[in-house]
């Protein structure tokens, strides 16, 4: 999407407003199905958290992606999207059997992540293929929430359980046709994800009737300039290799699932706001919009520095900014940004702004969330309108008091 492009984007469906370009997605899909074009079968779940809008969600079903979802909701969205069952993994993590009954009964592959559910499921459904979640214990991202392969992490069943899951599946007979590991988002380095893969091999030895070995996600894309990136081509060469050779090993070919969020939808994304005010104090420039961390949450959640363009002045002389929101709360986007002249007014594109976005925006101060736009086939396409007054209100019961 060029700038003028978003500049009507935001002139047609107004601001803020969420737009994704659906040719990114299918480059990073495309990308990343290359990386692993020696692996014979090769499956990619997309984790439906980063983005769940129905539209974004056929698009992948176009490309040839299933889905990975956390919540029978998820699932139910991935069904409306047209998405077989199969193709459906179900990851979540410390929900109810009841839960996982009702996905299990609409025919998605389970993927059960502690020894409590795996011992329930396994006794009640003994003929439903049920995949591993494990905990190879290791660390592969930097920032403390999103590091999920540590020794007290909630996720997974630890490596070190290795015989009480076999002894669970041993008493129950059921049938494991999976292992899988998620050590959380941001791989920094390649060597530390061959690691953590050697450890799911190794377990996966244990498991005579495996279809496929998932190896989770933890993409990394570039957010800022100088920022770190997931070199998928290194990752597909070394791990494609090795992966073939555990096939041959094992004797038979298994499939490669791996189930990405950011690296497929985040660069495709941007949220369009406008700027309200420009305020000075007595040590800053602040530019406030029309938004806040009701809708892009992730600035304040994880410290995340997502680029900020001025579309509507994109040759000006460049100053120093804070771009901060609208809401009654701190909810500073950027400090002491380098950004072409802000005039009121004027919108501003945040960058990277597919994954984790709209996923996670809320009402908060009683705003409306964004409408969002699907740029496909060179036009701009409507996938979900803006709120209304009556979207506040819907659920609410305005009795007598
Ligand atoms: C969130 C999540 C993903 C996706 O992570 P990204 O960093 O967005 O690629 C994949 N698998 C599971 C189980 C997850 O919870």
């Amino acid at each position: 999407m060029k700038t003028e492009e978003l500049l009507e984007i935001a002139q047609q469906f107004g601001s803020p407003v969420y737009a994704y370009n659906a040719e990114t997605i299918a480059s990073q899909y495309e990308r990343l199905t290359a990386a692993f074009s020696k692996v014979k079968q090769l499956k990619i779940h997309f984790a439906v958290k980063a983005l769940s809008n129905i539209a974004v969600l056929k698009l992948l079903k176009k490309l040839g992606s299933g889905l990975d979802t956390v919540s029978i909701q998820e699932v139910k969205l991935g069904l409306e999207a047209g998405i077989n069952p199969s193709d459906i993994i179900f990851t979540p993590n410390g929900v109810s059997l009841a839960e996982i009954e009702t996905a299990a009964a609409l025919g998605v592959q389970i993927n059960i992540d502690n020894l409590s559910i795996l011992e329930q499921f396994g006794a009640k459904y003994p003929k439903t293929p049920v995949c591993i979640r494990i905990n190879p214990h290791v660390m592969a991202g930097g920032h403390t929430n999103i590091s999920v392969g540590h020794i007290d992490s909630k996720f997974g069943i630890s490596i070190h359980q290795l015989p009480h899951i076999q002894r669970i599946v041993n008493n129950t007979g059921m049938h494991i046709n999976g292992i899988h590991m998620h050590t959380g988002s941001d791989i920094l380095d390649i060597e530390v994800f061959l690691h953590a893969a050697e450890i799911l091999f190794e377990t996966a030895e244990h498991f005579p009737d495996l279809e496929f070995l998932d190896f989770g996600s933890g993409f990394k894309v570039p957010y800022h300039e100088g920022d770190i990136e997931t070199d998928v081509e290194e990752l597909g060469e070394k791990l494609g290799a090795r992966f073939n050779q555990f096939c041959e090993d094992y004797g038979r070919d298994l499939t490669l699932a791996f189930e990405p969020g950011k690296y497929l939808v985040s660069e495709s994304g941007r949220l369009i706001v406008q700027v309200n005010v420009v305020k000075q104090t007595t040590s800053t420039v602040f530019a406030q919009v029309d938004s806040g961390f009701n809708h892009l949450l992730r600035p304040m959640l994880y410290g995340s520095q997502h680029g900020i363009i001025n579309i509507s002045n994109p040759k000006g002389k460049e100053r120093f900014y804070s771009v901060v929101g609208y809401i009654c709360e701190t909810d500073t986007f950027a400090n002491n940004r380098r950004i072409p002249e802000i005039r009121e007014g004027d919108y501003l594109s945040f960058q990277n702004a597919g994954a984790y976005c709209f996923a996670m925006a809320s009402n908060y101060n009683s705003r409306y969330r964004p409408a969002e736009v699907l740029w496909y086939n060179e036009k701009a396409h409507l996938i979900r309108k803006r709120e209304t007054f009556e979207d506040l209100t819907r659920n609410q019961l305005n009795i007598d008091i």
